[in-house]
């Protein structure tokens, strides 16, 4: 795909991109060449990684509907948004409460071109994007969309959904966590899914290694690592689980668990 103009250079359209490949695998439009080619080497060294990545997304839905229906949360701020993919958080959370406020924030520069998609607000509600690196929390917590949009004397939801394996050991990746949650009012969440190769070494193995060569090494993680960003919070029911087995829907997708590599929960800041 030729390039031209200042958008699709910034966009980088000729390498693959973690939120283009996942919008490629989830069937969505937004991606280019380098990302199907990437897309297309992922899932065949791994057949599952598309279930796997829906059940991924799956996660996302029923964790952010139970706290704006069960838990009465109203404002998420969700890191490593991706592209939009209906239905998108907003509009599960509002379609529970339809003031609830969502902050979004990814630091691929394409996000930002779909970001009207993330931004359609119902008119009690509110919406806001911001275009930052999770490593950096203060260019978040800094950011006017992200004061304006808060309010931190009420609950709020922190979303890190299939992307800590983009966050590796060395960035600090569980003070990243602490530093985002620090703000944050008690009776605030954490929702967040943790790649991991435990049930699928080899074949999870390949795909880390299709990712590593495209650029975007990966972190993969055992029970007990993925426990860690629980660590101080109180974890509803039923814990750290394979995310297909975190209060599933009666119509969900069946899938096995060795296709599933992703630990997902829910919980509490005390
Ligand atoms: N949360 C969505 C999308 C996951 S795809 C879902 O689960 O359905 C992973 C996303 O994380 C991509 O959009 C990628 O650009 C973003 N991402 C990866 N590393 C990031 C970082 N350090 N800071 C912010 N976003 C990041």
């Amino acid at each position: 795909m030729r390039e031209t103009g200042d958008g699709p250079e910034r966009l980088n359209t000729g390498t693959a991109h973690s939120a283009r490949v996942y919008d490629y695998i989830l069937g969505g439009k937004n991606h280019y060449e380098a990302d199907v080619a990437a897309g297309d080497a992922m899932v065949e060294v791994w057949p599952a990684l598309p279930a796997h990545m829906r059940a991924n997304r799956a996660f996302m839905l029923r964790a952010s509907r139970c706290l704006a229906r069960e838990h009465g949360v109203r404002q998420f701020l969700d890191i490593g948004t991706g592209l939009p993919t209906s239905p998108n958080l907003h509009e599960v959370v509002q379609e529970v409460a339809p003031a609830a406020r969502v902050v979004y924030v990814d630091h691929d520069p394409i996000v930002l071109n779909y970001a009207q998609a993330l931004l359609a607000s119902t008119p009690q509600g509110r919406t806001t994007y911001i275009e930052a690196d999770m490593r950096d929390p203060d260019a978040i917590l800094g950011a006017a969309g992200f004061r304006d949009t808060l309010d931190l004397d009420e609950p709020v939801a922190l979303l890190v959904i299939g992307m800590l394996h983009f966050i590796h050991p060395g960035d600090d990746d569980q003070g990243l966590i602490r530093r985002l949650l620090d703000p944050l009012p008690s009776g605030s969440w954490l929702a967040a899914t943790v790649g991991t190769a435990d049930f699928a070494p080899q074949e999870v193995g390949r795909v880390a290694e299709r990712y590593a060569a495209e650029g975007m090494p990966m972190h993969l993680r055992t029970h007990a690592e993925a426990s860690a960003f629980f660590d101080g919070l109180e974890t509803i029911q039923p814990g750290l689980v394979q995310v297909h087995k975190w209060r599933p829907d009666p119509d969900d997708e069946r899938v096995r668990d060795e296709d599933i590599a992703m630990y997902g929960a829910v919980a509490r800041k005390p």
